[in-house]
């Protein structure tokens, strides 16, 4: 296999491997980076020559993995794309809310370029979509050549799989991103264990050091403590979360607090597009047996849509728990302006369920100290750190060991490192030397052969 890592900022980011076994030239993912924007957060496109993709995998529909698959797929219009039932539903919305973003991004932080696409460059690149079933091989055939292509529940979000591509009796396996562990929505990942030649294998947990499937209960109770004291206070609780999947995995974790009594009965406010989000995951729950969720839950919660004006820095128009995006607490989001509200008063408290890149607003909030300042920059705000701000292991990928065994009960002839921080891979790296399993760890825009 031929593999070219297309992401040119290194670690997470902006995701898109090119790849090439024997005659067949595919892509896998397209995302955009998220702390960039406009044409700075692409993957570099321009290392495939135009149309010569045969067809392009996409593994789940979070931003980072599928922002900017409309451009790939506009360069490359004869290749199908390759996606499991749940994403099909849920590539539409996600899509749809980062064009609306774009359109934003175009005069706030004046970027001509901006939007990247546009509806047409959507509706034709649903056209290009086709539904793989789960453990169900497909063969794609090519000048007399053929490659069977079968795709694997991988947990993680709504819709993940992992892809294992056999061509003349080799496999090549794509974890994309992998969770083991089951969720209250969703089942833990499915992977098969037969020997593979290549093997690609997302390192994202590289660093965490604790297994996340062991403390991810006593990482809730503790968050609903927490949420808990900050109400009793008379304050709110702030929980930044990703729209798609871990917005839903709280709604129900709150929702069973409730029915417990163990969350007084306050308000939720949910973002838009997380509410969404909520109705299409509900729909492929009908039709999906790996999906197990309700939109009964919003009902059953009372929860509310966010009030359409928030305004940085004044204060909260409810007592509440805030649900919004983005999880990170990028700039100008929903949990950014909240933030800038809330960190004065230390009856409020900020929760992290999830990753926070260190140079996101979000990380930096967490790397500071109670009783210092931060700077809300965009919204000119220069806030004390009063509020209680604390961050929960509730991780949607697979700890190290969990990726460590995996690896190990699939022999691989060679292991590619894959969306992780530098540091992540690095263990991931020490550790297979320790194993001899070959490793690679690439640098962006070269092509390995493996
Ligand atoms: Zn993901
Ligand atoms: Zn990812």
């Amino acid at each position: 296999m031929k593999f070219t890592d297309l992401n040119a900022h290194g670690g997470i980011g902006a995701n898109c491997a090119y790849c090439k076994i024997g005659p067949f030239e595919f892509a896998l993912d397209s995302g955009l980076h998220p702390k960039h924007a406009g044409l700075e957060s692409l993957p570099q496109h321009d290392q495939v020559p135009i149309d010569q993709l045969d067809f392009i995998l996409l593994t789940h529909c979070h931003l980072d993995h599928l922002g900017s698959l409309p451009l790939l797929s506009r360069k490359h219009p004869r290749a199908p794309v390759f996606l499991s039932y749940p994403s099909s539903i849920l590539i539409r919305r996600m899509l749809s809310n980062s064009l609306a973003v774009m359109k934003r991004q175009r005069s706030e932080l004046n970027l001509p370029e901006l939007p990247l696409y546009g509806r047409s460059d959507l509706s034709a690149l649903y056209d290009r979509m086709e539904i793989l079933p789960i453990e169900e091989p497909f063969i794609f055939e090519k000048d007399g050549h053929s490659i069977e292509i079968t795709a694997y529940h991988a947990g993680h979000v709504a819709g993940a799989v992992s892809f294992d591509l056999k061509f003349e009796g080799k496999h090549s396996f794509f974890t994309g991103d992998v969770l083991f562990n089951n969720l209250r929505t969703l089942d833990g990942a499915r992977l098969p264990n037969h020997p593979v030649e290549t093997l690609v294998m997302e390192t994202t947990r590289g660093l965490a050091e604790r297994p996340a499937g062991q403390q991810r209960e006593a990482e809730i109770v503790r968050l609903l403590q927490d949420i808990r004291k900050a109400l009793n206070r008379g304050g709110s609780a702030l929980i930044p979360v990703f729209a798609l999947g871990r917005m839903q995995e709280m709604l129900v974790v709150l929702d069973e607090a409730r029915k417990k009594k163990a969350l007084p009965p306050t308000p939720v406010f949910c973002s838009g597009l997380g509410m969404d989000l909520v109705n299409h995951i509900h729909q492929i729950s009908q039709n999906f047996n790996r999906v197990n969720f309700s939109r009964k839950v919003l009902r059953s919660l009372g929860a509310q849509p966010l009030p359409r004006r928030i305004e940085a820095g004044e204060p909260l128009p409810m007592q509440g728990i805030y649900l919004v995006s983005s999880g990170m607490m990028v700039e100008n989001t929903p949990s950014y302006m909240l933030a800038s509200s809330m960190l004065g008063d230390e009856r409020n408290g900020i929760f992290f369920v999830g990753y926070c890149d260190p140079s996101t607003p979000g990380g930096q909030l967490l790397a500071s100290e109670p009783g210092q300042e931060f700077l809300f920059d965009p919204v000119d705000i220069l806030s004390d750190i009063r509020a209680t701000v604390r961050q929960y292991d509730l991780s949607g990928h697979a700890d190290r060991d969990e990726l460590l065994a995996f690896a190990r009960s699939v022999s691989p002839r060679k292991v590619i490192l894959h969306h992780g921080d530098p540091e992540a891979r690095a263990w991931f790296a020490s550790q297979f030397k320790k194993l001899n399993l070959p490793v690679l760890d690439p640098e962006p825009l070269i092509e390995y052969e493996v």
